[in-house]
């Protein structure tokens, strides 16, 4: 099977979800893989239609749907049995945004890895913003491997 270099345009910033209040070493855990998650954005969170979130993750409309049906069971298993979601780790995973956090107005930015960083917050003009994402001090433009693949 020919394997397709899949480009994943956005990056969990959280990779953990679990119940309040019971260790996480005491919980089932179920883990969405980072298609999942992509596809779990795409459609669900920015509302594209499976065609175009397809086209988008480079992969058939029937594999989307799969991928998209099975990140669904994951969820709603975690929910129904209080189990806790993980995010699948992953390795040579290019994001082409940083994330900022601005910490007056709590909004946060998104930002391609080839525009500067704003000096203000575009919403309420406050120069408190930093970077909120795990990708700190990464270089720019170079595919490394992420820290997430060191255990
Ligand atoms: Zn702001």
């Amino acid at each position: 099977m020919k394997k397709t270099q899949k480009y994943i345009t956005f990056f969990p910033v959280f990779s953990v979800f679990k119940p309040v209040g019971i260790p996480l070493k005491d919980l089932e855990a179920v883990t969405l893989t980072l298609d999942e998650f992509e596809a779990i954005r795409l459609a669900d969170f920015l509302g594209y239609y499976q065609e175009k979130a397809a086209e988008m993750m480079g992969v058939s409309r029937q594999t989307f749907g799969r991928i998209l049906d099975s990140a669904h069971k994951k969820i709603a298993e975690a929910i129904v049995f209080g189990k806790c979601l993980k995010i699948e780790e992953g390795e040579n995973i290019m994001p082409t945004v940083r994330i900022f956090l601005c910490e007056d107005c709590k909004k946060t930015l998104n930002i391609p890895f080839d525009i500067p960083k704003p000096m203000i917050c575009p919403e309420c003009g406050s120069p408190y913003i930093h970077r909120f994402d795990r990708w700190r001090g990464r270089g720019k433009g170079k595919c490394r491997r992420n820290r997430w693949g060191q255990k």
